[in-house]
């Protein structure tokens, strides 16, 4: 008896951020849309990422704020504690109602879903998924990505763990080394430091996340560092080991001095790489980028013409609203439409404590393509909402191109400024000037205020500095 081949106009392998948003615009643009998705819906961001970490982050720094900054505003809290189990239930209410809302979304757009089995190419439009054959006229790879490790080491995820256990532990370990501190380290880091673990950082740069502008890293250091972190940076780690006490890390400097590190937990976060096991890629031909996901073209084409792939699997920066954007566009590509992303205002977030916001060039990009620049810094002690929190770490610094005074560039470490970014995103995309920006009037007392003082700053003549 031969099965009846169920056939799209659109496959989705995948249902993280790029994968359900692609799903769903190529649905809303009339496409008979199908999404695999092998494990959860949602992907890493709402399962092991972005969703959990945030839910962590909040509950522990509430934690924190109570037992460390209640005085400060003469509350008084007798021996404050938490419940450890009840915090990560919270985190899994959240998880389950996000997957459920996904799959009411899809069910709502008419989606086809195939849930819990690995697509795998059995030739370039049919996909076999644990034995049910679909054949696409175009699919869209959003498989995403998964920890990386270094070579001698291996995550037994009792010992020695991923960011995915990281955001499951049973317990509060009373010590951890984070190797990395790059942003998913240093979040997973104030975690466990606020509920009272010792955290040390063991980074091979000689910054806490060198992506970002050498100023906001030293600054988040200091900060980090009066919440009780440790940082080892330009040093490696050479080796680990476990046994019943614990594991043993050995770390090397960048001048050659070794050290051994003592802690009840290692906690990996030396990057992700993309997910392409199991897919079939190289026996439909598929061609693979020099970082090992998947090549694509500016339409985000691979070699195949049908065959697109978007997020954390292709190249650039591995953010859910990067991957969103990439799984919308490719949805209106097929339905024949010119979508647009602007990379250089894709923003990024460190959701630690103060956070870490930027967008658009860096003054280190900036000169490096040879340009002219402005640059202004305002603090946020000198912000009264700030103030007022009591939450005035940090500062916004704003980068301009010195003839024109159009913003090329946001950084900003300071309360809310995952919030603030908006504004200056919209700003560079659409080359705003600083005075333009700071025509504008903001509301009083608000952190935003910061953003127009930066901008007067520009023009030298902010009002509060
Ligand atoms: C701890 C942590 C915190 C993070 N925090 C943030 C943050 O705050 N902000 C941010 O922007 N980004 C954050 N990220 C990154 C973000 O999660 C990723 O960039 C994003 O999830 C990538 O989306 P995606 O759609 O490309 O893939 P993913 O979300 O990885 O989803 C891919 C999906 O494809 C499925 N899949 C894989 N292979 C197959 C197959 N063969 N068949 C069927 N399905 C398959 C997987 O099971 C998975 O569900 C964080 C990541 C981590 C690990």
């Amino acid at each position: 008896m031969t099965q009846d081949l169920k056939e799209y106009d659109l496959i989705v392998v995948g249902s993280g951020p790029g994968g359900y948003v692609g799903a769903i615009r190529a649905a809303q643009l009339g496409l008979k849309t199908l999404c695999i998705e092998a494990q959860n819906l949602g992907g890493t961001c709402l399962n092991v990422g972005c969703i959990p970490s945030k839910c962590l982050l909040h509950s522990s720094e509430l934690f924190y704020n109570i037992k460390h900054h209640a005085k400060e505003h003469g509350i008084e809290v007798d021996n404050p504690r938490y419940d450890f189990a009840k915090m990560m239930e919270r985190k899994e209410g959240v998880i389950q109602t996000f997957r459920a809302g996904i799959e009411a979304l899809l069910k709502k757009n008419k989606i086809d879903l195939m849930l819990g089995k690995p697509a795998t190419f059995k030739d370039a439009h049919t996909l076999d998924v644990g034995g049910v054959i679909v054949k696409g006229r175009h699919i869209m790879l959003a498989t995403g990505s998964s920890v990386a490790s270094l070579p001698f080491l291996s995550i037994d995820e009792e010992k020695i763990i991923s960011s995915a256990k990281a955001l499951s532990l049973d317990h509060v370990p009373a010590s951890m080394v984070v190797i990395g501190a790059g942003y998913i380290g240093v979040e997973l880091g104030s975690v466990y430091a606020r509920l009272g673990t010792k955290v040390q950082f063991v980074e091979f740069f000689d910054r806490v996340c060198p992506g970002i502008d050498p100023a906001l890293s030293i600054e988040l250091k200091k900060a980090l560092e009066k919440q009780g972190m440790e940082f080892k940076l330009s040093t490696k780690v050479t080796d680990v080991t476990v046994d019943k006490k614990g594991c043993t890390v050995t770390v090397e400097s960048s001048t050659g001095g070794q050290e051994k590190l003592s802690s009840d937990i290692v906690l990996v976060s030396v990057g992700r790489k993309p997910n392409i096991e199991g897919l079939g890629l190289d026996s439909i031909g598929v061609t693979l980028s020099s970082e090992g996901g998947v090549m694509i073209n500016d339409q985000f084409k691979t070699n195949l013409d049908h065959i697109y792939a978007i997020g954390d699997i292709v190249d650039g920066p591995m953010l859910a609203h990067k991957a969103e954007e990439e799984g919308a566009a490719v949805a209106e590509i097929i339905a024949g439409e010119k979508p647009v992303i602007d990379y250089t205002v894709i923003p990024s977030v460190i959701y630690t404590s103060p956070e870490v916001a930027c967008c658009g060039l860096s003054e280190q990009d900036a000169k490096d393509l040879g340009l002219s620049i402005k640059t202004a810094k305002f603090p946020f002690k000198a912000n009264s909402r700030a103030k007022a929190v009591g939450s005035d770490e940090g500062f916004v610094k704003l980068i301009v191109e010195s003839a024109s005074l159009v913003i090329i560039g946001a950084h900003m470490i300071g309360p809310q400024v995952g919030e603030l970014i908006g504004e200056l995103a919209l700003a560079i995309q659409e080359k705003v000037t600083a005075p333009r920006l700071s025509s504008l009037c903001h509301a009083h007392p608000t952190l935003s205020e910061a953003l127009k003082e930066a901008a007067l700053q520009i023009e030298k003549r902010a009002i509060h500095m």
